[in-house]
């Protein structure tokens, strides 16, 4: 961990309604306590309808839990039917925002050139990147895993600067181990993890990449987050599937126990 605070975020997907969002963060604040918060950052990444929920609550109740947004647009305002700025994702609190997810990049045809459009819109109001970068089975089998997860870096990061670039937080996600069951042996996380944080003192300086928090997620439970943790280069999880489950969550949260 190097000295940086792990960080455990919780993608939602789409799932949980605003109503749900309000149950399942009044489940993780009840279970929760001030030591967790300090051993490590929480946060929540809930559908966007239910990002204005999520801030009354954790406005009222004060609560120590972030939560962002699963996506961003790379445009500022005017006429992209269904998109969501930037600008209101600050307005409502946001800490941090997903950026180029690999259901995303799937689903919704998002390249690098795209992803670094949305890294550069959340730096733009002071939101948090989470940088997501991994790559599928086909890939992983012909041993092309460093380099793929490696230009995905660089694509996302071309001219972001310095300063900017010190606040991301990058998640390596395999997409064979996303929703799968089959989590990556930390062995293997670490690995790539490991080059990212390399690549990233290249790109810009051992003390930039001193700074940066690389997660892991790909089936991440309660479970198998200590091992994961365990390693050098690894900070913190994106959890998917298991962050639905409060209780399981809140145990991911305590991996050191
Ligand atoms: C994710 O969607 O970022 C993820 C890691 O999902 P899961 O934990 O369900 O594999």
């Amino acid at each position: 961990e190097g000295g940086r605070k792990p960080l455990i975020a919780g993608n939602w997907k789409m799932n949980l309604n605003h109503l749900e969002a309000i149950a399942h963060v009044q489940k993780l604040a009840f279970g929760l306590k001030e030591a967790d918060y300090e051993a490590t950052d929480v946060a929540v990444l809930p559908p966007f309808t239910d990002i204005r929920s999520v801030q009354t609550l954790v406005d009222a109740d004060r609560l120590v839990l972030k939560y962002g947004a699963q996506d961003i647009s790379a445009h500022e305002k005017g006429a992209y039917t269904g998109e969501v700025s930037g600008a209101m994702l600050a307005k409502l609190g946001c800490t941090y925002v997903l950026a180029g997810h690999s259901e995303r990049r799937e689903y919704h045809n998002e390249d690098d050139a795209l992803v670094n459009a949305k890294v550069k819109a959340a730096f733009k109001h002071e939101l948090t990147p989470i940088l997501c970068v991994g790559e599928g089975l086909e890939i992983r089998q012909a041993n092309e895993h460093l380099s793929h997860t490696l230009g995905q870096l660089e694509g996302a990061l071309e001219k972001v600067p310095a300063d900017q670039a010190r606040q991301i937080v990058i998640a390596y996600e395999p997409v064979w181990a996303i929703g799968t069951g089959e989590v990556a042996t930390p062995d293997d996380a670490q690995e790539v993890c490991g080059a990212i944080r390399t690549r990233l003192a290249e790109l810009y300086s051992g003390d930039l990449a001193d700074q940066v928090r690389i997660l892991y997620g790909g089936s991440v439970k309660g479970d198998n987050i200590a091992g994961i943790m365990a390693k050098a280069d690894i900070d913190g999880a994106l959890v998917g599937g298991a962050s639905l489950d409060a209780g399981e969550f809140i145990k991911i949260c305590r991996f050191r126990e």
